[in-house]
Parts: C-alpha cells; sequence; structure tokens
C-alpha cells in the first residue's frame, strides 16, 4: 500500500482573522507534488470553511462569505495568552472545532509521517497545539514542520512547536527538501522521480469546495525592503513559464469552473512584457469573463498606460498598490521602491484604464519604528484625495529582516523572546500615545471608505 502522509494548516489564534484570498499554497503544492511521487494524502486544513464536518455543529456561528470567494472563518473566542491578559480585545481561535479535527486525525490509520505548515510567525499556538492532538493520536509517527514561522523563529519552532524536525526552505522547491527529510525516516513513495519536470499543480482539488485559486507566478522579489523578509524566505527572483501559468488557469477554469484568482506573487509585474503580458494577452482574447485579484501589492513604478490597460481587459478586479508612505524621505530609509510622482502616474494609468475607486486599494504601514502618526494621517489623506481606497497595513516586526534590530530598540515588547509580541495588532513598535491615536487614524480611513471624506 502507497505510504500515507497526514498534511496540516493548523488554526490561526489571534485578535483578528479574514480569508483575503488566505489558503496554505505552500503545502497544497506539496500536497499536489507527494501525490504525483506515489503518497497517499490526508489533507487537514483547519481553516476549511466548507468542511462537511462543521454543518451539524452549532456551537460556532456560520461563518459569512463576501465577495470573489473571501469572507469570515469559523470562529470561537478563547482565553488568551498570559503575556497578552493586558490587550483589551478578544481572542479567538479561527477554523475547524477541535473535536472535528481529532475526528479527522482518528480516521487517517497508520500514516507514515505527519507535514504540518506555518504562517505568521505571531500564530505559532495553533502550529503547538495541532502538533500536540497529532502526537496524543499518532505517538510513533514523526511530524516535519515548515512554513513561514518554522523559518523565521527556526530555534523557537524547534524548542516549542513539538515537531520532530524543522525543514529549511519555502517556495516552489520545498518538496525537495521534505522528501530528503521523509527518507531520513526511511519513507519513500511509489516513484522516486516525477514524469514531467514540470511542479504539479497545487491540490486545490482536495479541499471541500474551490471559492478561488491562488496562484503563483514567481518567486522572491527583487527588491529589498527593510521591513519585508521575502529576500530571506526566497533569496532568487525565479519566474515560471507564462504559457505553463496559462495552461494551470485554464485547468481551474475547466475542471472545476473556478472564476477568482489571487496571485501570490511578491513581484507580478516585474519583467511583465515577456511574464504576465504574455497570459493576459491571451486571457483577453479568450474572454472567460475570469476575475483576478492582487492582495500582494503591485508594484507603482511597474504600472504604464499599457499594463493598466491589460489588466483591467483580462479581468483584474481587485488592485492593491504597495504605496506604505507618502512621506518620499522615508521611502529612502526604508525600501526605494517608490520615487515622488510614481503613486499619482499609476493611478492615473488605473483611473485611464477604467478602474474605479472601489477597485484600486493602497497599503499604508502603520507602526513602523520612529514612524509618526501624522505621517500616517497624511498619507490617509493623499491616498483618499487621489481617488483611491486607504488600507490600512500594520506593522509586525519580523526576525531576519534589516529593520529587525530597529524593532527591537523602540519595543517595549520582549519581541525577540515572544512571537506572540510579533503580533501586528499590538503595534509593538509604538508606544501608548501613538496606539492612543489609532481610532482617529482608523476613522479617516472610513470616511474615505465610505466616501464621507
Ligand atoms: S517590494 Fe514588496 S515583496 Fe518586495 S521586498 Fe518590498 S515589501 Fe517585500
Amino acid at each position: 500500500m502507497k505510504p500515507g502522509l497526514i498534511l496540516i494548516n493548523p488554526w490561526i489564534y489571534d485578535f483578528a482573522a479574514f480569508d483575503l484570498w488566505s489558503k496554505p499554497l505552500g503545502l497544497l503544492y506539496i500536497a499536489g507534488t507527494l501525490r504525483e511521487f506515489g503518497f497517499r494524502i490526508h489533507l487537514i486544513d483547519c481553516l476549511d470553511v466548507h468542511h462537511p464536518g462543521m454543518e451539524s455543529d452549532r456551537s460556532i456561528p456560520l461563518p459569512r462569505r463576501q465577495l470573489f470567494g473571501t469572507g469570515k472563518f469559523w470562529r470561537k473566542e478563547v482565553p488568551k495568552p498570559h503575556c497578552l491578559k493586558q490587550i483589551p480585545r478578544p481572542f479567538s481561535r479561527y477554523g475547524i472545532s477541535k473535536e472535528l479535527f481529532v475526528h479527522e486525525l482518528k480516521r487517517i490509520k497508520n500514516p507514515s509521517a505527519i507535514l504540518v505548515t506555518s504562517l505568521m510567525t505571531y500564530w505559532y499556538l495553533g502550529v503547538k497545539e495541532v502538533i500536540s492532538l497529532a502526537r496524543e493520536i499518532h505517538p510513533e509517527v514523526p511530524v516535519l514542520l515548515g512554513g513561514v514561522y518554522a523559518n523565521l523563529c527556526r530555534e523557537h519552532a524547534l524548542e516549542f512547536s513539538g515537531a520532530d524536525q524543522v525543514v529549511g526552505e519555502t517556495g516552489l522547491t520545498a518538496t525537495h527538501s521534505v522528501l530528503a527529510a521523509l527518507r531520513q525516516y526511511g519513507i519513500e513513495g511509489e516513484t522516486e522521480s516525477l514524469e514531467s519536470d514540470r511542479l504539479p499543480y497545487p491540490a486545490f482539488d482536495m479541499l471541500h469546495g474551490i471559492d478561488y485559486v491562488c496562484l503563483l507566478t514567481s518567486t522572491g522579489c527583487p527588491y529589498r525592503c527593510r521591513y519585508c523578509a521575502s529576500h530571506f524566505l526566497n533569496s532568487n527572483f525565479l519566474t515560471r513559464d507564462p504559457h505553463h501559468v496559462l495552461e494551470e488557469i485554464l485547468y481551474w477554469v475547466n475542471r472545476f469552473e473556478v472564476r477568482d484568482f489571487a496571485f501570490y506573487d511578491d513581484a507580478l509585474l516585474v519583467g511583465f512584457d515577456n511574464h504576465l503580458a504574455v497570459i493576459l494577452e491571451e486571457l483577453v482574447r479568450l474572454d472567460l469573463k475570469l476575475r483576478f485579484h492582487t492582495p500582494n501589492a503591485l508594484h507603482l513604478r511597474e504600472i504604464t498606460p499599457e499594463v493598466a490597460r491589460l489588466l483591467y481587459l483580462s479581468g483584474f478586479r481587485t488592485i492593491r498598490l504597495g504605496l506604505e508612505t507618502s512621506d518620499m524621505n522615508q521611502h529612502d530609509e526604508i525600501d526605494h521602491k517608490v520615487s515622488a510622482g510614481e503613486f499619482e502616474n499609476a493611478v492615473h494609468d488605473l483611473h485611464e484604464a477604467g478602474f474605479t475607486k472601489r477597485e484600486i486599494g493602497a497599503y499604508i504601514l502603520m507602526g513602523l519604528p520612529a514612524q509618526s502618526v501624522d505621517s500616517v494621517r497624511k498619507t490617509i489623506e493623499f491616498v483618499g484625495r487621489l481617488g483611491v481606497t486607504p488600507y490600512l497595513a500594520e506593522y509586525s516586526p519580523i526576525p531576519h529582516t534589516p529593520m529587525w534590530e530597529m524593532a527591537l530598540e523602540h519595543s517595549d515588547y520582549e519581541l525577540a523572546l515572544e512571537p506572540l509580541f510579533h503580533n501586528n495588532s499590538l503595534l509593538p513598535c509604538w508606544d501608548k500615545a501613538q496606539r492612543a491615536r489609532v481610532p482617529e487614524i482608523k476613522k479617516r480611513v472610513q470616511a474615505f471608505r465610505m466616501n464621507r471624506a
């Protein structure tokens, strides 16, 4: 019989969480690839909003779903961890019930290994809990942990997660590291190589219902923003063959009638002419009435009238721009990715192409070390006045980024000891007086969203 593997996407424990095209894409790639290598894959997605086992559970309210496949998760309020007791907000576990998770684990007999993924560093409580439960039910089975938290906080993960091993690679090639780690335990699939040198598609078909598919046409980013871990996690900027990406989109459309696609690229528009343009021109020709979304921001300086035109005609409906701040002196210090006039030009081109205010949003970083509240406020005004919807992106300090040392200096929290303090909801690099002005900032954002500014 084929060796069985349990793949787990853990719960989120946080003050807030929302399904903004959030899927464990890395884990789904690994699932799709290991299936081709001849493993039996059992996927447990703790964030599955369509799990049939939740239908009869009345203890958790039904999550409200919204436009384009986004929406709320299942949510159950839980006690706060001791170190967050002073935060006056409810804390919740997002995802399926614990009983259902245990039931799922028990259904799988004699797995050879358990693979767990991780995302935000401050979500490790969910990781730790699924590993602990998996160990109770399958005590002799090795547990491998991968993903973002595991790579950014490797020592912490080795000490506290309960996993046997941390797999030290992310991105499209992480499956090689997983296969190598499995071999150390004598676990092999039915075949040692794949027929094609193309990576199999991520296993969205193993989910209960596909609201949308997440696409990765490239990994890494040529920029080096001081607050971002992209370079640490994927040191090279690599692109896939655009024809293969197009085939993948058509596969999901024709086999599963998927209409919404979210791009997970960090640098989707870089090298546009020979990459994304090839895909979009064909999509315009096919006119499939698809909708595309860019929850990871687009680079402003890559947007030209032609880029905007193709984005619009091919069906992009959610455009997010990585502005971060309108203060160009601050850009010189933190990222060098925006110069004076580039935001205005990009917005002009997008409007000319046909995008509305509702469809164009700009991310504004809030809570950076040494950033003033007034500079955030000015950026909101700047964005709103140009007919773009402002979106606040609260800064989370991330280990291994160039800004990490500065974050440590500016925070009252023990960031280096406790990843829960990286939580962006805490605004851990702002002081009490700055945090006290957040409601005023949020009110201003809301006014622009509601057209009341
Ligand atoms: S441009 Fe975006 S993805 Fe690239 S380094 Fe900067 S923040 Fe990260």
